[in-house]
Parts: structure tokens; C-alpha cells; sequence
């Protein structure tokens, strides 16, 4: 069986050190926020570069709390890009405004800027700027359109832990950034678990506060919060699983090195394109491919396992029926039908690659 995702097999390489992580945590009794909390923080900003990380519960609700800090206005419209998990324009629903979807580029699938400037209005007062697949946004562009508009920026980095934009890590370019440590993520928690990062010192502290029922001191609160917190013992895996991050992605290169050579030749199906500017970490590697559903059925027998990230784009959702954006003529539209996630992941060896190239070949080469 070659698994799409392997985190058994990734708690048996750290067993030891996760299991010595959650004891001191219990030990300390230091369950909501508390050092270890503290602790992961100061480390994860150090990592991604960024002089402030706030940890929250998920990854969603950090959508929620940069939007509810940033002061828009009340009718603002948020860009979005029109095919992202759903996360990315619920939290802007969730906060009271209106997302507009921009359609996405082709090869790398995240924000198309042709269309980006096309969506801009004079009640647009945000984009979030998401790094799909763990390949960065074209940022400079993006940024420039943000400064002529008066537009914030923000990141949703919940795919691109450790990636690259131009040698610079994603997460460090817009007013704050968001993390998920969904298990499955390229750092994941063993729960629910995420993070909001800036360089802007007075942001982080009202996220903060924010994120604790927007407490000032034990039982004074000055404005109506939430409770979004980081819980200890996520946040001691967290830190353990963060050594590990840098070669994690490298492997996942590798791996999608592998698949890139080896699918080139094969003209039904299209592989990744990594733009000039990034340096990917492969959260997922998808092709868009001809026949996906038969496809994925074969490689299914095969024992391979595969997902499809994702079958609707964010208009085609119901959920944003009432936003009247399908009518609109997107790419994003035609990529549900098409889009297979090959298994990734630092618990695939160079064989494993190869089983799974070679079904695929098998798969075009004996129906055609
Ligand atoms: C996973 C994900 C989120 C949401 O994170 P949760 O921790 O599951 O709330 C948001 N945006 C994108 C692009 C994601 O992949």
C-alpha cells in the first residue's frame, strides 16, 4: 500500500521526543497558552523570520482574527482566490464581509494577476493571498496592486510552511500571515492547532488579546474577543516536528523531482509548474490530468492511495451560490474535474515513486 499521507510512520521516527514532549506539558499542567505555548511561538518566528507569531486554535480562525484586527470597513470586499480550500473565504464570510473570487493562473494555481486587477472595487479593502499547494504567490505583483489601491494584504500560508518567494520565506510578506497545523499539513499538530504571524508589534498584541476574549489584564477586558487559543501540548509537538521541517521539504522536492522527470513524457497529463520566483514545498503535488476519475479508480486497485484537491472551486461551492460568480467563465472552474493529488510526503521512498509513475504509464499506455 503506498499511503497518500503517513503520520504513523512519522510519530514512529520521533516516538520517543513527542511522548517526553506531552509528559512535560501534563507534568507542568501548562494545557492553554503557558510556556510551551510561549516557547513554540518564539521558535516559529525565528524560523519563518518575523519578529511576532501569535498562536491560535486552527488555521481558520486565524483568517478570522487578522481580518477582525485589521480595522476594515464594515462593507468591505475581501479577494480571494476563486479555487483554495474553503477556509480561506468562510473566515471572511465569518467576519462580516464579502469575498470576491479571483480567478487562479495555470501551473501554479495561485492568484492570477490579470484577473486580480479586473476584481478590484472600491469596496475592496483586502486579498488574501494564498501560497496553494505550498507554492508562493507572485508577492511583488501583488503587493504593488495592494499599495495602488490602498489594499491590506494578507497571507494564508496554511500550505507553504518553509517556502520560498524570490529566497525569502512566504508568511513575511503582507501585514500578517496565517499558519495551520492541521495534522496533515506540512508541520502539523496532533489536533487542531494554528498561528498568525507580522512584524507589526501593536497587531500581534491585539491578535493576542483578541484571541483571549480580548483581555487586558486577568478579568478586564476592554473589547468583545474570542477564544482561540494554543493549546500546550500541540504547541510541545509542535516545536519537537519544527527540527524536522527543513529536511521534511527538501524530501518532498525530491520526491516531486521524481515525479516531474518521469511524467514529462506523458502527454495526458500535465505536472506541476514551479514559477521563477518560488521555491515549493510540494504540501501537495498535483497534475492535472485526462480521465482523473478513472485514473484515480485504477491506481486505487493498484493499492496507491490519491486525493483530489479540490473536486469544486470555491464558486461552484453551494455554500457561495448566493455570491453569483458562477456564471463567470474561470479556470478555476475547469480544474475540479481534472486535479489528482499524488502521494507526498517524507515517508515515500524513491521506490514508492516509482510504483506510482509506473501505474500511471500503465494506466495511458494500456487504454489508450
Ligand atoms: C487547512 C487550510 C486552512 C484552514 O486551516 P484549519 O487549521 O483547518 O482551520 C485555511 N486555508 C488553507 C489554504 C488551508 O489549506
Amino acid at each position: 500500500m503506498i499511503r497518500y499521507l503517513d503520520l504513523a510512520a512519522q510519530y514512529k521516527s520521533l516516538k520517543p521526543e513527542i511522548d517526553a514532549a506531552i509528559a512535560n506539558v501534563i507534568a507542568d499542567t501548562a494545557f492553554v497558552g503557558g510556556k510551551y505555548a510561549r516557547d513554540f511561538e518564539q521558535k516559529f518566528a525565528d524560523y519563518i523570520g518575523v519578529p511576532h507569531c501569535v498562536g491560535v486554535a486552527n488555521g481558520t480562525d486565524a483568517i478570522e482574527i487578522a481580518l477582525a484586527c485589521l480595522d476594515l470597513p464594515k462593507d468591505s470586499e475581501v479577494i480571494v482566490p476563486a479555487y483554495t480550500f474553503v477556509a480561506t473565504a468562510e473566515a471572511v464570510v465569518r467576519s462580516g464581509f464579502t469575498p470576491v473570487f479571483c480567478d487562479v493562473a495555470p501551473g501554479h494555481y495561485t492568484i492570477s494577476l490579470a484577473d486580480l486587477e479586473k476584481k478590484i472595487s472600491k469596496k475592496t479593502s483586502a486579498i488574501i493571498a494564498v501560497h496553494l499547494y505550498g507554492h508562493a504567490c507572485d508577492m511583488d505583483a501583488i503587493l504593488d496592486l495592494a499599495k495602488k489601491h490602498r489594499l491590506k494584504v494578507i497571507e494564508d500560508t496554511a500550505q507553504a510552511h518553509g517556502a520560498l518567494y524570490k529566497n525569502r520565506k512566504v508568511g513575511t510578506f503582507g501585514v500578517a500571515a496565517t499558519f495551520s497545523f492541521y495534522p496533515g499539513k506540512n508541520l502539523g499538530a496532533y489536533g487542531d492547532a494554528g498561528a498568525i504571524v507580522t512584524d507589526d508589534a501593536d497587531l500581534a498584541q491585539k491578535m493576542r488579546k483578541h484571541a483571549d476574549h480580548g483581555r487586558t489584564e486577568k478579568y478586564t477586558h476592554h473589547f468583545i474577543g474570542r477564544n482561540s487559543r494554543l493549546d500546550g501540548i500541540q504547541a510541545a509537538i509542535l516545536s519537537v516536528k519544527l527540527k524536522h521541517l527543513e529536511s521534511w521539504n527538501s524530501r518532498r522536492r525530491e520526491i516531486a523531482k521524481i515525479y516531474d522527470e518521469s511524467l514529462s513524457g506523458v502527454s495526458a497529463v500535465k505536472t506541476p509548474r514551479v514559477a521563477a520566483w518560488a521555491q515549493s514545498v510540494y504540501h501537495l503535488y498535483v497534475i492535472c490530468c485526462e480521465r482523473r476519475d478513472e485514473l484515480r479508480d485504477y491506481l486505487t486497485k493498484q493499492n496507491i492511495e490519491t486525493g483530489v484537491h479540490y473536486p469544486l472551486s470555491l464558486p461552484q461551492q453551494p455554500a457561495f451560490a448566493g455570491y453569483g460568480q458562477l456564471k463567470e467563465n474561470l479556470f478555476a472552474n475547469t480544474l475540479g474535474a481534472a486535479v489528482l493529488s499524488l502521494p507526498m510526503g517524507e515517508h515515500l521512498s524513491d521506490g514508492d515513486a516509482g510504483v506510482v509513475l509506473a501505474a500511471i504509464k500503465n494506466f495511458y499506455k494500456s487504454s489508450k
